[in-house]
């Protein structure tokens, strides 16, 4: 038996993590672990090797916060504002979704997600229309292969039940759920996504978190109003287990309560920026809370499914806002990375290239027209890398994505997708506009 399961050689290192250095090295994997990270030249024996040479290795990116249910229902609503989105997506489309839709979209969202490098996923599924919604979600994400959280929501049946003025609990199934999904540690775990105080009454948002906690599971919510935290807080509702999605309208002293608590938070730059009535992106101001922060699609509806576009719309926009505070590429590569495992309680897992981590790393291929010459390996790959540049991708050190080609289920997820497409244009017609 070779010492190592697999090797990675040749490859310039971006480890995200100060104690590994940057640079050239070779990567040994070992029962799913990166095992060690060993010097430059050294190859040492293995069942498979990964020729990098030429190209940048990362851990693999973390999307904190992809609506994946919405995946085959795609680049339609970039005109959209946050009320029409909100009409669309929940009020009309939402009913309508059935479980194989969940099922057809999750798969196909996971699998583009791997496709550009995106190893861990949060499943922002708030598509609890009946149990079978929840079982289509866990299975599409255990069947792509990604590092996948399951975000438990809420139904999409009836708004007024569930959302504005509600102070109904969420539904019962969340407890056969969470017993499906024990392994906190396993590829695909289990996190609450909770209406939070913007979506609800407070009563609810409390209920959610006090479920969360009975549960022992993290909290991820939308929040963008200034006092929101404040009032979570006075209840005693933060803490490190909590992810505010966006804060854009957060006020400063509430991200550095925030910060002081643990709290994390999930950026959308380009959602952000596109879809009037989100606010601006809290980057900066993020930043010099002290708050940690990862970055996050949000939906495919209205947005690009990567994260390299994502880097780029961050940097840009607190560029232009001429906030004091330095923005830089390592600053957002660490969001998409470092900064985005602790927003998904999974730090310990992923998140950089460190040995006893999990084996999740991608290659970017940089000895190409759009790189090379690199001088900046972080810069190159914020400004210029995309999907198509990723030539592996490592889950638990397994490919999933070799030599550019997706390994997964590829072919029956786009019919699936279509079909799924085809059913809510005939069921939903209004929303698309024919
Ligand atoms: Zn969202």
């Amino acid at each position: 038996m070779p010492p190592y399961d697999l090797v990675i050689i040749g490859g310039h290192l971006i480890t995200m993590d100060p104690a590994v250095p940057d640079g050239p090295a070779t990567i040994a994997v070992r029962d799913g672990l990166i095992a060690d990270v060993l010097p430059a030249g050294e190859r040492p024996e293995a069942a498979a090797v990964v020729d990098a040479t030429g190209g940048i290795v990362l851990p693999g990116l973390v999307d904190t916060h992809r609506h994946t249910w919405q995946s085959a229902t795609r680049h339609f609503g970039l005109d959209w504002s946050l009320m029409d989105y909100a009409g669309a997506a929940f009020v009309r489309l939402g009913p309508a979704i059935g479980p194989e839709d969940v099922r057809a979209a999750t798969l196909l969202g996971a699998l583009a997600a791997l496709d550009a490098g995106i190893t861990t996923l949060v499943d922002w599924a708030h598509i609890q229309n009946t149990p079978e919604h929840a079982d289509a979600a866990v299975e599409a994400l255990q069947e792509s292969g990604i590092r996948g959280v399951f975000a438990y929501g809420w139904p999409q049946t009836d708004p007024m039940r569930w959302v504005v003025d509600s102070d109904e609990p969420l539904p019962d199934d969340v407890h056969r759920v969470r017993a499906a999904l024990p392994d906190d540690h396993g590829r695909v775990t289990m996190a609450l996504a909770a209406r939070g105080p913007e979506l609800s009454r407070l009563e609810a948002t409390r209920r959610d978190l006090e479920l969360a906690r009975a549960l022992g599971l993290r909290t991820t919510m939308h929040l963008s109003n200034a006092g929101s935290v404040t009032r979570l807080d006075e209840l005693g509702l933060l803490d490190e287990t909590v992810t505010l999605v966006h804060a854009t309208g957060c006020a400063d002293d509430e991200l550095k309560r925030a910060a002081d608590l643990g709290v994390t938070a999930s950026v959308s730059p380009l959602i952000e920026q596109t879809m009037p009535g989100l606010g601006t992106p809290a980057t900066g101001r993020l930043k010099a809370a002290g708050v940690v922060a990862g970055l996050s699609v949000d939906t495919g509806i209205a947005t690009s499914g990567d994260l390299f576009a994502q880097m780029r719309a961050a940097l840009a926009q607190h560029r232009q806002s001429g906030r004091p505070e330095p923005l830089t590429a390592r600053d957002v590569l660490a969001m998409a990375t470092s900064g985005g495992a602790a927003a998904t309680g999974t730090s310990e897992r992923a998140g950089s290239l460190t040995p006893g981590k999990r084996a999740d790393v991608i290659v970017v291929a940089a000895d190409t027209v759009g790189l090379a010459p690199v001088v900046d390996p972080a810069a190159a790959v914020v400004l210029a890398a995309h999907p198509g540049l990723v030539r592996t991708v490592l889950v638990d050190g397994e490919p999933v994505k070799r030599d550019g080609v997706l390994l997964g289920p590829v072919r029956k997820a786009l019919d699936a997708a279509r079909d799924s497409l085809d059913r809510l244009r005939h069921a939903a017609p209004e929303v698309f506009g024919s």
